[in-house]
C-alpha cells in the first residue's frame, strides 16, 4: 500500500509542474491568436503625460500635461522604441520630447540631435516588453505560468514571467485574449521597489490587429501617460538604429567639483544638482541630497575629505521632487536627521521605510527608523557659533513645500528650482523666481549671495535682482 501511494504521488507532481507551463503556453498562443502578433508597430494619438515625480504636494499625483499630439513605434525583433510627445498649453505648450531605445542603448532626438540617455536605457527595454503584444513575445520565449482569477465577474488569465533577468511581470488577459494589463515594479532611488504599471482597454481593430485605443501607464501609484490611440499602423517597418554617437557613449562618471563659499561652508557641484556643506563644531549639515545614491555617496566622500573626523548629522531637504530627494535615503542610512518641510514627513516616513529589493541601497540593508526634525515656518540649526536657517517659502508654483536656506553670518541663501544662476534673463521673469524674491523681503533676510541647487553656483544678490527685474 505504502508502494502505491508513493507512486501516486509522485506522479502527480510529475503531471502538475508539465500541466502548467503547458497552460501558460496555450494562454499566450491564444492571446496572440486574438490579438494578433506584429513584429512592428507604430500608433499615434493624443492624451496626456505627467511630470513624473514632481507632484505639487508631497503624495499626490504627478502635474498633469495635457498632449497636442503622441507617436510611438515598436519594432520588437530590433528591441528597439520611440515615443514622440508634443505639448500644448498652459504647460510646455509646443515642445517636443523624442525618446529611443535600442537594446541597451537609449537617446532622445532634440534640436541638437540625438544625445544619449543611457541610464534610461533600462526602463524603456521593459517598457517594450509590457506592451500588449510585447507582454505576449516575451512570456512565449520565457517559463512563463499561468493561473486564473475572477476579475469583475468575469475569469481572467493571468500569466507571469521574468523579463530581462530582473522583472517579474505579471499581465492579465480576458476572455477575448485581449492583454487588459501588466505590471510589476521598477526600482525608484525615493520609492525603492516602485508599483509600475499599464492599463489597456477600448481594444479596436487596426487592419486585423487588435490594439487597446486607451493607454494608461502609471509610476508610483499615479498616471504617468494617458493615450487616446487613433491610429495604428503594422505593415511599416520601424528601423530604429543606434545613431553612431549614441553606439560610442559611455556613462558620464559621477564627478563632484568642490569650491569654497566662506569659512566652513562649500559648494559641491559637479553634476546637475549640487549640495553644500557645513561645517559645525562637531559635525556636519549637508543641504540638498538630490538624484541617486551614487551622488549621495560621493557628495559624503568629499565631505568627509573636506572635514574629517565628523559625522554627517542633518542632511536639509529643499523639496521632495526625485530629482532633488533622490539621495535622501542614503543620508537616512548614515543616521543624519532630516530637515524638512513639516508637510513632507508622513510622506518622506513612508519612503525611507520602503523595500528595495531589485536595486537595493544602503537604507533597504541598514533599515534606519528615520529621525526628521521638520520646519513649520522657520528651524535654526546652530553650534552657538555658526548657525544655519531653514524657511518654508509661500506662493511658489513648483511645489507647495518649498524651503530655502539662509547662512546669516555669510548671507548666503541657498534654493532650488526658484532661479539657475547663469541663465539669461527673460521677459516676462519667471513667476517663481519674483516669489523667492518676494520670499527674501518677507523673511528679511540679508542675502549678499545667492547659491542655486542648479546653474553656475554661487552668484552676488545684485545678479538675481537684476534677472528677477528688481534692478
Ligand atoms: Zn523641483
Amino acid at each position: 500500500m505504502k508502494g502505491l501511494f508513493t507512486s501516486v504521488a509522485m506522479s502527480a507532481v510529475l503531471f502538475t509542474a508539465p500541466a502548467m507551463a503547458q497552460d501558460a503556453k496555450a494562454v499566450i498562443a491564444k492571446a496572440q491568436a486574438a490579438m494578433g502578433n506584429p513584429a512592428t508597430l507604430q500608433y499615434a494619438g493624443t492624451g496626456m503625460n505627467a511630470f513624473f515625480g514632481q507632484a505639487l504636494t508631497a503624495g499626490q499625483e504627478w502635474p498633469r500635461r495635457p498632449l497636442e499630439s503622441m507617436t510611438a513605434a515598436v519594432n520588437y525583433d530590433q528591441k528597439a522604441a520611440t515615443l514622440g510627445l508634443v505639448f500644448k498649453n498652459p504647460v510646455f505648450g509646443g515642445q517636443r520630447q523624442n525618446t529611443f531605445v535600442n537594446g541597451d542603448r537609449a537617446w532622445n532626438i532634440g534640436p541638437n540631435g540625438p544625445s544619449p540617455q543611457l541610464a534610461a536605457a533600462e526602463e524603456r527595454q521593459l517598457q517594450i516588453w509590457m506592451t500588449p503584444h510585447g507582454f505576449l513575445r516575451a512570456a512565449a520565449a520565457s517559463n512563463a505560468t499561468a493561473t486564473s482569477r475572477t476579475e469583475g465577474g468575469a475569469k481572467v488569465d493571468v500569466v507571469s514571467f521574468i523579463a530581462m533577468n530582473k522583472f517579474k511581470l505579471t499581465g492579465t488577459i480576458d476572455a477575448a485574449g485581449m492583454v487588459t494589463g501588466v505590471e510589476t515594479q521598477f526600482p525608484n532611488p525615493v520609492m525603492g521597489d516602485m508599483a509600475y504599471a499599464y492599463k489597456y482597454s477600448d481594444y479596436k481593430d487596426f487592419g486585423g490587429v487588435r490594439f487597446p485605443a486607451h493607454i494608461v501607464q502609471s509610476g508610483g501609484g499615479f498616471a504617468v501617460n494617458d493615450f487616446t490611440v487613433t491610429g495604428v499602423q503594422t505593415t511599416v517597418t520601424a528601423d530604429l538604429a543606434v545613431p553612431p554617437n549614441i553606439r560610442s557613449a559611455t556613462a558620464p562618471a559621477v564627478q563632484v567639483a568642490t569650491t569654497k563659499l566662506a569659512d566652513g561652508v562649500w559648494l559641491l557641484a559637479g553634476g546637475s544638482h549640487h549640495s553644500v556643506v557645513v561645517d559645525f563644531d562637531k559635525y556636519l549639515a549637508v543641504v540638498e541630497a538630490p538624484q541617486t545614491e551614487d551622488r549621495s555617496l560621493a557628495v559624503i566622500a568629499e565631505a568627509r575629505k573636506l572635514v574629517p573626523g565628523k559625522s554627517i548629522k542633518y542632511v536639509i531637504s529643499t523639496h521632495h521632487h526625485f530629482d532633488h530627494s533622490g539621495g535622501l535615503r542614503t543620508y537616512v542610512a548614515e543616521g543624519a536627521t532630516v530637515v524638512t518641510h513639516i508637510s513632507n514627513e508622513p510622506y518622506f516616513e513612508k519612503t525611507f521605510a520602503a523595500p528595495a529589493t531589485i536595486v537595493p541601497d544602503a537604507q533597504s540593508k541598514a533599515h534606519k527608523t528615520p529621525v526628521f526634525e521638520t520646519v513649520n515656518d522657520k528651524r535654526v540649526i546652530s553650534d552657538g557659533k555658526r548657525s544655519v536657517e531653514v524657511y518654508n517659502t509661500i506662493g511658489d508654483s513648483h511645489s507647495n513645500e518649498l524651503s530655502v536656506v539662509y547662512i546669516p553670518a555669510a548671507k548666503i541663501l541657498i534654493e532650488a528650482d526658484s532661479y539657475s544662476p547663469g541663465t539669461p534673463a527673460s521677459d516676462p521673469v519667471p513667476s517663481d523666481a519674483l516669489v523667492l524674491y518676494d520670499n527674501i523681503q518677507r523673511l528679511k533676510l540679508d542675502v549678499a549671495t545667492v547659491v542655486g541647487i542648479h546653474g553656475r553656483g554661487a552668484v552676488p544678490m545684485a545678479e538675481f535682482a537684476a534677472f528677477a527685474g528688481k534692478k
